[in-house]
């Protein structure tokens, strides 16, 4: 066979599979509206859509962070491949870093290290991608779950979180979803995008109902610690005697160094259900064939978890306490914005759009994008994830670009506003 002058190409990017998880992901809707915002508008943009501080001098991570990380790479000694699943050192760095707060002990062997929690969502929407099987996820939610799992063919049912509970997990919803092929259930702790943080009892309820279906728990704790209200931060691995806990997180959000790609998987089960059901197996297995964490970070994880002052994390909540504060008191100011629920922990807060006193905006990705526009202020439809006419603002900038950002909300709000007939 010849291709001559008119050559024909035989290949095509058509993996419906790849398809299907770019529509669910958030990174691609956002720079969608942040491509709208118009570049001669002299005002700096206020990136209130995603959650990365680090670009913030008042969100710099701790300098023994940065310390740990320089010698590492100074000493020579970490430039090598990194085992499967983390190196050793690491491993039980982290082993020792969640033991701290569970009634139990977690060993080396029972935490993989992953290039971030992403890394970590990844791998375990594939490990329970078995023929049949379905996973429940929270929604509002965070999208890349759904992303993985339609990448590797697991099916996902969504249970909602209650505006009017403070966003507790709707327990009886997550029962009506399950059926005998449901294998796991997410729950994000501290919560993004609601910016809630969940009670011990309300923990024990979710492990409870998970042992009643006899499915694990996911929990996603890439914010723990990340608690500025009235309720502490509890781990899900607490009630892993209940029902095996999975519990994944990182350094990225509470070290605010996301671009350091470093998060861990822990099996917080000392029953070792997952051990005996060769979950843990599966995910080594995994590991073999994946990307690793990068070396020299690994190598520098010991330090990093045990020399970060108390000081820095105290202040890194202060001020992301009067972030939120400041975010808050803005929206209250906003007539066609509400909050149901003031945020307590993580980044985000979700708010609920009331279209009927706008004029001309069509629904939230309409919102978001001529806001964006009009106002260069980036902010996150909810749709995105999974809450049409609800928006997710994150208040991690730096403060004077957060008000500046909220009060230009508040002027596109009362430009688009329809005429009060009251007045
Ligand atoms: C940011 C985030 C992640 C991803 O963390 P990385 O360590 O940056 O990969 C995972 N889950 C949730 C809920 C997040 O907000």
């Amino acid at each position: 066979m010849e291709n001559g002058g008119d050559a024909k190409w035989r290949f095509g990017a058509g993996n419906p599979a790849v398809q299907a998880s770019g529509r669910q992901s958030l990174r691609a809707l956002v720079t969608r509206v942040f491509d709208c915002v118009d570049r001669n508008d002299p005002r700096p943009v206020a990136p209130l859509g995603h959650g990365d501080p680090s670009a913030f001098a008042c969100f710099r991570t701790a300098a023994a962070a940065e310390e740990a990380v320089a010698a590492a790479a100074l000493s020579g000694k970490h430039n090598r491949y990194s085992s499967a699943g983390g190196v050793l050192e690491a491993r039980s760095a982290v082993a020792a870093y969640l033991s701290r707060e569970l009634p139990y002990e977690l060993s080396t062997g029972d935490v993989v290290v992953t290039a971030g929690c992403n890394h970590a969502i990844e791998i375990m929407m594939a490990v329970l991608a078995s023929p049949g099987a379905n996973v429940l996820l929270p929604r509002p939610g965070y999208p890349m779950y759904e992303s993985r799992a339609a990448l590797c063919g697991l099916e996902f049912r969504r249970f909602d979180l209650l505006p009017e509970k403070e966003w507790e997990v709707d327990l009886d919803g997550v029962e009506a979803l399950a059926d005998e092929n449901t294998v796991a259930m997410v729950i994000v702790n501290p919560n993004n995008p609601c910016g809630c943080v969940y009670s011990y009892d309300h923990l024990a309820k979710i492990a409870e109902t998970a042992r009643k279906l006899g499915i694990m728990v996911i929990s996603d704790e890439v914010y723990d610690h990340c608690a500025f209200g009235s309720k502490p931060f509890v781990p899900m691995g607490v009630f892993g005697e209940t029902a095996p806990v999975v519990t994944i997180g990182g350094i990225s959000k509470r070290w605010m160094v996301p671009g350091w790609r470093l998060g861990w998987i822990a099996a917080t089960d000392p029953k070792g259900v997952l051990r005996d059901k060769n979950v843990l197996q599966s995910i080594m297995s995994y590991c073999a064939i994946s990307v690793d964490a990068v070396t020299f970070v690994q190598g520098a994880l010991p330090q990093i978890l045990a020399n970060t002052e108390k000081a820095f994390f105290e202040k890194a909540m202060e001020v992301m306490r009067s972030a939120a504060e400041i975010c808050y008191r803005k929206v209250e100011g906003i007539g066609c914005i509400t909050c149901p629920h003031k945020p307590e922990g993580s980044m985000f807060v979700m708010v609920k759009l009331d279209l009927s006193c706008l004029d001309g905006i069509a629904d939230d990705v309409d919102f978001c994008t001529k806001l964006a526009r009009e106002e260069s202020v980036v902010i996150c439809p909810g749709s995105g994830l999974g809450m049409k006419n609800w928006l997710r603002i994150t208040f991690a900038v730096d403060p004077g670009l957060l008000e500046d950002g909220m009060e230009r909300v508040k002027s596109f709000c009362q430009r688009h506003g329809k005429a009060k007939e009251l007045k």
